[in-house]
């Protein structure tokens, strides 16, 4: 089972859901309900500049306040409407829902940040997401230059002929791109190049380690170099500690991510906090809560 203590208990086991389709079919379409009945809602994660503590951007992950367990983590209902075609129904929410906060928070006069938003496995290998940006494009022009789509590496690497494709198709209308969870899959090198990707996330599991653990630490630091020496951002995910901070900042990590900093937030939290007149600042020598 799942890690407890994020808030909700693990009601679909995989395995019970395996044998039981109409526990499955119900699942499903209490999914799909959650969907057109707004019960999805986005929390946001800034991403910190390593040097200046400063917060230079966010990622949107989705949650599902469901209406008799409360909220739901994408990791308990993610691969569920992955195995169906809700993910392509979801993701496309998912975007709209981005787009429409950026709006808002522009219309608040708040400073645009790039939200970084995470697309399926099946979503990318399908040239309708070009089509999902595109015609959204069109309704916020000024979005482009402010969206990044994260793509695993597992699911780039299960089709990257296609996923490049797909992915140049994305670059071309002015987004960024991101390799997420990157070190947790088996990339071709000859493929990162091709890819074009902007910035590559180092997997969450290195992170954890990388103050204890010497193989952590040397994939780290490879990561770290060989994103430099591909002209590629690079983020760490999942920085707990000052200790980790400080480290990836001597590896030459640009970017942070992680509860150290910064749980995610809702909108209004965010707003409040981070787009703020005096957004605040991580200062290493400061204690953070
Ligand atoms: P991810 O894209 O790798 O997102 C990072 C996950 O790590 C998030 O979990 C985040 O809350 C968590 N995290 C961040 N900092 C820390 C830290 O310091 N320590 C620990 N222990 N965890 C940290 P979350 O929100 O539960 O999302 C899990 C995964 O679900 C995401 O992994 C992503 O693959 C997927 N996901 C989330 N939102 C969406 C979405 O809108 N669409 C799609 N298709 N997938 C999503
Ligand atoms: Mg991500
Ligand atoms: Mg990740
Ligand atoms: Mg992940």
């Amino acid at each position: 089972a799942k890690k407890s203590g994020k808030g909700c208990f693990v009601f679909w086991q995989r395995s019970f859901l395996k044998d039981s389709t109409p526990e499955r079919m119900r699942i499903e379409s209490e999914l799909r309900d959650a969907i057109d009945g707004n019960q999805l809602l986005m929390h946001y994660q800034p991403k910190i500049d390593a040097e200046t503590g400063q917060v230079t951007g966010l990622e949107a992950l989705v949650r599902w306040n469901h209406p008799r367990h409360g909220l739901i983590y994408p990791d308990s209902f993610i691969s569920i409407a992955e195995e169906s075609n809700i993910i392509l129904e979801l993701d496309r929410w998912v975007i709209n829902a981005v787009a429409y906060q950026q709006k808002i928070w522009k219309e608040m006069g708040l400073p645009l940040m790039t939200v970084s938003v995470n697309i399926s496995a099946s979503h990318i290998t399908r040239m309708e997401l070009v089509t999902i940006f595109e015609e959204l494009f069109q309704r916020y022009p000024f979005l482009p230059h402010c969206i990044d789509v994260e793509l695993t590496e597992t699911a780039i690497m299960a089709n990257p002929d296609r996923a490049t494709e797909v992915l140049n198709c994305l670059l071309a209308l002015g987004v960024k791109a991101s390799v997420d969870d990157f070190g947790s899959g088996y990339t071709s090198l000859g493929y990162l190049k091709k890819l074009n990707a902007n910035t590559l996330k180092i997997d969450r599991s290195f992170i954890d380690g990388i103050t204890a653990d010497d193989y952590d630490r040397d994939v780290a630091r490879a990561i770290i170099a060989l994103a430099t020496s591909m002209s590629m951002d690079v983020v760490a995910e999942g920085v707990e500690t000052m200790e980790q901070w400080d480290l990836l900042r001597s590896f030459g990590c640009q970017y942070l991510q992680g509860y150290y900093f910064s749980r995610p937030k809702s909108a209004a939290e965010i707003a409040e906090i981070y787009l703020g007149a005096d957004p605040l600042k991580f200062d290493r020598n400061l204690p953070t809560t």
